[in-house]
């Protein structure tokens, strides 16, 4: 796969899934642009720029529309477009339903959800001025099993998966694909934060038997980007060691 020429966006790319995205895209050739709601976004830029590549950062939040349309103006007056958007960027607030407070259902929406909406509603009219463009959403396995605790959580990601399939009808025509990777228990510092045991009732629902790391992630990530993958489009491609 090879990504010369071409500009990556992606969202929480400043570690975890997304800063692993970000290098694998890097490393077949991509110039990247970084954006986290974390300053720590600008130290991944010395790694992105080591492979060759060019690379902004931006310590943005996915939820204010405002500091995403500077951004986006701001990439098209240095890079030459934005041909790959990756949308990334994503929250748990987990608890019992019958314990969740609305501002934990609101927050985990309007970050998982709405910042989706946001930061594609940003680009997708370049894209539709190139006549070309890749857009990837993160959404997760527990939006097709769900999951004890996150039924906010779950909701998001299934949302995901009606945003990604209703808007790959809506822009094929124009030369842009959509589509989604549905990652099952990804080693980052999101599952890090389970306990000993939360960990082992996971592993035993793993048919591979370990917990995937980003790096598999950010290679569906890069096939869905490719031209190997022109042909599709609203699809969501399970990664996920077979737990579902
Ligand atoms: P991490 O928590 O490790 O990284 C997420 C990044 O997003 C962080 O840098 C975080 O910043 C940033 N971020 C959080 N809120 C915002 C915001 N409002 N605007 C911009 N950036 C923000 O998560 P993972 O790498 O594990 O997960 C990445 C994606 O993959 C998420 O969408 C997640 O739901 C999904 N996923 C993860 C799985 C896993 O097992 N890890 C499984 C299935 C899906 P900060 O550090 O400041 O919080």
């Amino acid at each position: 796969m090879n990504f010369e020429g071409q500009t990556a966006l992606i969202t929480g790319a400043g570690r975890g899934i997304g800063k692993t995205i970000a290098l694998r895209l890097a490393g077949s050739g991509a110039d990247i642009v970084l954006a986290d709601i974390s300053p720590d976004v600008a130290e991944v830029r010395g790694e992105v720029e080591a492979l060759g590549r060019k690379c902004m950062t931006f310590e943005v939040d996915v939820t204010n529309i405002e500091t995403i349309d500077a951004m986006v103006k701001n990439i098209t007056d240095e890079l030459s477009g934005i041909h790959i958007l990756v949308n990334n960027a994503g929250i748990t607030q987990d608890n019992l339903f019958l314990r969740m407070k609305s501002e934990q259902w609101s927050k985990v929406i309007d970050v998982n959800l709405n910042g989706v909406f946001n930061v594609t509603k940003a680009v997708i009219r370049l894209m539709v001025k190139q006549r070309t463009g890749k857009i990837i959403n993160i959404s997760s396995v527990v939006g097709f099993t769900g999951n004890p605790g996150q039924v906010n959580y779950s909701s998001t990601k299934s949302a995901l998966v009606g945003f990604t399939k209703s808007l790959a009808r809506e822009v094929g025509v124009r030369g842009i694909t959509v589509n989604a990777v549905a990652p099952g228990f990804i080693d980052t510092a999101m599952t890090q934060a389970l306990n000993e045991s939360q960990q082992e009732v996971i592993l035993q629902q793993i048919p591979l038997g370990r917990m995937g790391d980003a790096e598999d992630i950010a290679n569906a990530v890069a096939f869905l980007a490719s031209k190997e993958a022109s042909y599709i489009t609203g699809t969501i491609l399970h990664v996920n060691g077979g737990m579902y």
